[in-house]
């Protein structure tokens, strides 16, 4: 079978405490993957499915795990076709030499830095309140890797995540926006683009182009600065709205679009759940330390799940309520967010005619394969 991104979460454990992150709310036990569990399961991913890309994370730090780059090294001794490796971390323990090391080293493809704080406040929104990290220092080490990866003129792309919190739910429950005006994502671009403009495979300041943020939008928007840098501005949600507050509550819903169910997502115990998204592992579907992949996901409980998200049908307790509307409490007054669709696809056309085109095609292949159902209700 081919999956599109599979996750393997090799670890749980996490050494910051992100506002926006559900794991201090975790249920599961925390723990690492031992090595071989995770060889058991990149055996089995090269010799019996098709992935394009591999990535450490769902909850927790992957750099943290003791034998993470012997876990790297083990996938590329493996793999029998192309596949794009790579690594998400907040980016804490760039501040050690051997680590930037190890990294640079590594055949990981990309690495993918979650900064999201622009300045020291945010900063602070991110780690625990006795770290002994100050904020100069964490982008200080960022900026020393990202140095490094432009003089070793390799092939590695870093990534600097932010979050921006145009109409996001997010805001409904933290009053602290992120990235909301087009003018930040130019000062963030500008502030990295000033480390690297000596570099040959910079891109000049006034060819980068800088997207808009419209209301609403929730394309990922990636703005490249250099072949070895990029930025990249995601949405900001309240996971499967378990971050919500006791003053709203959840509507559950019985239809929606999901987009995330093609992926293969393994957390650090062995569990397939049906995506990255399932952080307490409510709903494993079996576990790899005492099955293969595809016993799994040929499991009627499996394939029942794909047929029924497929067409739009949400069946799962935590699908409903991820795709559910958030409700005010006092007033069950449903909370509305970003604009209409139609103008969403006219920015889209507008600003990336490449991926309307792609999501058209999608929509397009959906609604053959499933039916006039599906294009109603999505
Ligand atoms: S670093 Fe990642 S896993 Fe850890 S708390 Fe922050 S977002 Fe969550
Ligand atoms: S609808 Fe279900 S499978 Fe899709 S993202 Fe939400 S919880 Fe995950």
């Amino acid at each position: 079978m081919f999956f599109p991104r599979v996750f393997i979460e090799i670890t749980n454990i996490c050494d910051s405490t992100c506002i926006y992150c559900p794991n201090s709310i975790q249920e599961r036990k925390r723990g690492s993957m031992d090595i071989e569990l995770f060889k058991k399961v990149v055996d089995d991913l090269f010799s019996n499915h098709k992935t394009k890309k591999i990535d450490f994370h769902i909850l927790g730090e992957p750099l943290l795990h003791r034998i993470f780059f012997e876990m790297v090294s083990y996938i590329c001794s493996k793999k029998k076709y192309p596949v794009t490796l790579e690594v998400t971390t907040n980016g804490n323990l760039l501040i050690k030499d051997s680590i930037q090391k190890g990294l640079l080293n590594s055949e990981l493809d990309i690495i993918g830095i979650s900064v999201r704080a622009s300045d020291e406040h945010e900063y602070r929104l991110k780690v625990p309140k006795n770290s002994p990290l100050n904020y100069e220092d964490y982008i200080e080490s960022i900026k020393s890797f990202i140095r490094k990866v432009h003089e070793a003129n390799s092939n590695q792309l870093v990534s600097l995540g932010y979050f921006h919190t145009v109409n996001s739910a997010f805001t409904l429950v933290f009053p602290y926006p992120f990235i909301t005006e087009k003018s930040q994502i130019l000062n963030v671009t500008k502030s990295w683009h000033d480390l690297i403009k000596g570099y040959k495979q910079t891109i000049p300041f006034e060819k980068i182009k800088i997207p808009s943020l419209i209301a609403g939008w929730s394309y990922e928007k990636n703005v490249s600065l250099s072949r070895n840098l990029e930025i990249r501005i995601e949405g900001n949600g309240l996971w499967q709205n378990k971050l919500i507050s006791d003053d709203y509550f959840v509507k559950e819903a019985s239809f929606g679009k999901c987009s995330l169910y093609d992926n293969l997502s393994i957390l650090c115990n062995g569990d397939i759940v049906g995506c990255c998204l399932d952080i307490n592992g409510e709903n494993s579907f079996g576990n790899l330390q005492h099955s293969s992949i595809n016993e799994i996901i040929t499991s009627k409980k499996y394939t029942d799940f794909k047929k029924n998200i497929e067409k739009s049908r949400l069946t799962l307790p935590l699908c409903k309520r991820c795709i559910g509307t958030i409700c005010k409490k006092d007033s069950g007054k449903e909370i509305k967010l970003g604009p209409p669709r139609f103008i969403k696809y006219y920015y889209l056309i507008k600003e990336s005619p490449g991926l309307f085109l792609k999501t058209a095609w999608m929509r397009c292949v959906k609604y053959f394969r499933n039916g006039l159902l599906f294009h109603i209700l999505s």
